[in-house]
């Protein structure tokens, strides 16, 4: 379990100060997957950024099995660094790399090399489905490819949480679908827990166990999403519902 307690992050910003979130609580069950929605500047990527503990909160706590990570440093923030994988926001990926080469870069990080890493790759250029994409740069991907290349460069290090910021804004919905599938994958095959972040209410739907929706840095609503689209109590889990078609 990940609990998440009352996390609080100013930012000071031309002379005032902005508080991205504001005692901000929940719950991540293991092998779930939670989508964090929310209007623009609710807080959301502060939220993934302090989980990811790329971002230190003022206060608050962030407790994996008992164990606070906010307040580790030096070696054991490394460590604990190194079991949460991240697909930031838009383009990631190192242009000049290969496919290949980009999903290897943990793995070069880490020190593994020979045999180990290029299987390694092999295995998750499989998982993502892009065999075949292996020794193609970015640029000759397209979008969702992309997408899918940056979740198996997540996955390389084996990670417990995988954290996806908008992986799929700007992708059309077939396309999101093919993103979709790999994070579900990453939650079924290899027991990952999946925390992403979206303004897609069907990315939610389709992928998501749980929701918790922010306003203004604050944890509005949050629960399973069957139960907030059966009975939404705000404005932002009544869009949950699919539109009719
Ligand atoms: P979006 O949907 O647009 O990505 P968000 O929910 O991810 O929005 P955040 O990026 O977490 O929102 O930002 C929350 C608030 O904190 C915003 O008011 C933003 O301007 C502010 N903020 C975030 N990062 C910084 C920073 N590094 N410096 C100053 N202010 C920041
Ligand atoms: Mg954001």
């Amino acid at each position: 379990m990940i609990s998440v307690e009352n996390l609080t992050k100013s930012f000071q910003h031309n002379g005032s100060t902005v508080r991205a979130l504001d005692g901000v609580s929940m719950e991540v069950n293991p092998g779930s997957v939670v989508g964090v929605v929310g209007p623009s500047g609710a807080g959301k990527s502060t939220l993934a950024r302090c989980i990811a503990l790329l971002e230190k909160p003022d206060s608050g706590a962030i407790r994996v099995d008992g164990t606070d990570l906010v307040s580790l440093d030096g070696k054991a923030l490394r460590a604990a660094r190194r079991q949460i994988g991240v697909v930031p926001q838009g383009d990631s990926l190192l242009r000049q790399r290969t496919a290949a080469g980009n999903v290897a870069l943990p793995l070069e990080a880490a020190g593994i090399g020979g045999p180990q890493r290029r299987q390694r790759v092999g295995e998750l250029l499989d998982l993502v489905g892009l065999t075949d994409k292996a020794s193609v740069h970015p640029d000759q991907l397209s979008g969702g490819q992309r997408q899918r290349i940056a979740v198996a460069r997540a996955l390389a290090a084996k990670p417990s949480v995988l954290l996806a910021d908008e992986p799929t804004s700007a992708l059309d919905p077939t396309t999101t679908d093919s993103v979709l599938t790999v994070l579900d994958r990453a939650r079924a095959e290899l027991g990952v827990t999946v925390l992403v972040v979206t303004h897609d209410m069907a990315v939610v739907r389709k992928l998501a166990d749980d929701v918790a929706v922010l306003e203004d840095g604050q944890v509005v609503e949050q629960g399973k999403v069957l139960d907030l689209v059966a009975e939404p109590a705000s404005r932002i889990s009544g869009t949950l519902l699919p539109e009719t078609d």
